[in-house]
């Protein structure tokens, strides 16, 4: 992979016509360490936000041993090129043929589940294994996130009771674990969330191994700029260290975005002007799918040899398809000068970004390159640092 200092050397040298994601390993090492060193538990990367296996690798290596999966898929991919790994498979509705995949073929220990149904359906097709960790997913409130992740899964409080009892027969080690929706902006999520564990617990006076506390840890967007993820861990180790369990009851996380959001950018081309309206060529059907659907904002910068003097401007964005929901609303601020056959950077694309990307209409072009400038935002510790437009660095 060839490897520039920044987008701004990228697009001198390569004048790209087609979107360019631009690669980190440096930002996604720090933040994998960061969880690493300071989670007090275990961190299970979410592979789902970002399954390349370049990144996969370089957590691996930064000490990252444990990989949350939901699909069959991603439990082939994790086994085929991290063969030491820790699979969980955290998906609570899972076909017969996964589980057993899994299981038999795989070596996966951990499942999640939600329903009898699915506890049933584990122990029936693993032939009532006697070395499951069994994790019951609870439902949580998602008030405090961007996302919600509250409605689909998760057991109801009145079945909660049923459920942990009949799992506690079937498992070897029994967890419970929720996900309080994804980039949660307090550390309140999760302190509401564990009083809801507590009540579980004790209601239905089992013994609890493991308390998984989801992903939801969020990254830095223009007008989502969080508190400190140390204050996320401390509420979090505080209310585990109160719950009624065992001294010996292991604390996981399942971060996805938080590890790999500053991973990747993308430089894309301006290719039509109308107003404040640009027309690059990327977008809803490309890396861009949640800035067209759930308006998310993230930041840019204008690509240019020489900086430009003219003042911000508001403007919205239009991707390559012909299709007229690819649009992203913003408001993206560039300098009011932006032109056709300008370059711009879009950042903290790693999560949820290139992960979405499509072919569709043909515009699936996918060249990537690394740099090695810092990302557009960082929530890493001393070096927690915004790089603003021009690349100087606000410490
Ligand atoms: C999506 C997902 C995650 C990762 O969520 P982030 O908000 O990206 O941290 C973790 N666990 C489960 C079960 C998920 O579905």
């Amino acid at each position: 992979m060839h490897s520039h200092h920044n987008a701004l050397g990228l697009a001198s040298s390569l004048k790209p016509v087609q979107p360019v994601t631009l690669l980190r390993p440096h930002a996604a090492r720090r933040a994998a360490r960061f969880f690493v060193e300071k989670f007090p538990g275990r961190s299970l990367y979410a592979v789902k936000a970002n399954p390349s296996p370049d990144l996969l690798q370089l957590l691996w290596e930064s000490g990252v041993t444990h990989y949350d999966v939901a699909s069959i898929a991603e439990v082939r991919l994790v086994a085929a090129m991290l063969p030491e790994a820790t699979i969980c498979f955290m998906h609570p509705v899972k076909a017969e043929e996964a589980i057993e995949e899994a299981y038999f073929t795989h070596g996966v220990r951990t499942f999640s589940l939600d329903t009898i149904e699915e506890l049933e359906k584990i122990v029936r097709v693993t032939r009532g294994a006697a070395d499951l960790n069994l994790c019951v997913r609870i439902r949580v409130s998602s008030d405090h996130s961007k996302l919600s992740l509250a409605s689909k899964f998760g057991a109801d409080p009145a079945e909660v009771k049923e459920l942990l009892f009949a799992a506690r027969q079937a498992a070897d080690a029994l967890g419970i674990c929720f996900h309080v929706g994804s980039q949660a902006m307090t550390p309140a999520a999760y302190a509401e969330a564990m009083a809801r564990v507590r009540a579980a617990i004790v209601e239905a006076s089992v013994t609890v191994d493991i308390v998984d506390v989801g992903g939801g840890f969020p990254s830095s967007y223009p007008g989502m700029e969080p508190p400190p993820l140390e204050a996320y861990f401390e509420v979090i180790h505080n209310a585990f260290e109160s719950l009624p369990i065992s001294y010996s009851a292991e604390l996981w996380c399942e971060p996805g975005r938080a590890l790999c959001a500053e991973y990747a950018s993308l430089l894309v081309r301006v290719e039509r002007r109308r107003g404040d309206e640009l027309y690059i060529n990327d977008g809803a059907y490309g890396a861009l799918f949640d800035a067209a659907h759930i308006g998310w904002r993230f930041p840019v910068k204008l690509v240019r040899e020489t900086t430009s003097n003219a003042r911000d401007l508001a403007f919205s964005f239009y991707g390559p398809t012909c299709d007229d929901l690819d649009h992203m609303a913003g408001p993206f601020m560039l300098p009011a000068d932006v032109q056709v056959g300008d370059y711009i950077e879009i950042g903290m694309l790693g999560a949820y970004g290139c992960a979405m990307r499509t072919a569709f209409n043909g515009f699936g072009a996918d060249m990537k390159v690394v740099a090695e400038d810092e990302p557009m935002a960082t929530l890493y510790g001393a070096e927690r640092r915004e790089v603003a437009r021009n690349n100087v660095v606000k410490l």
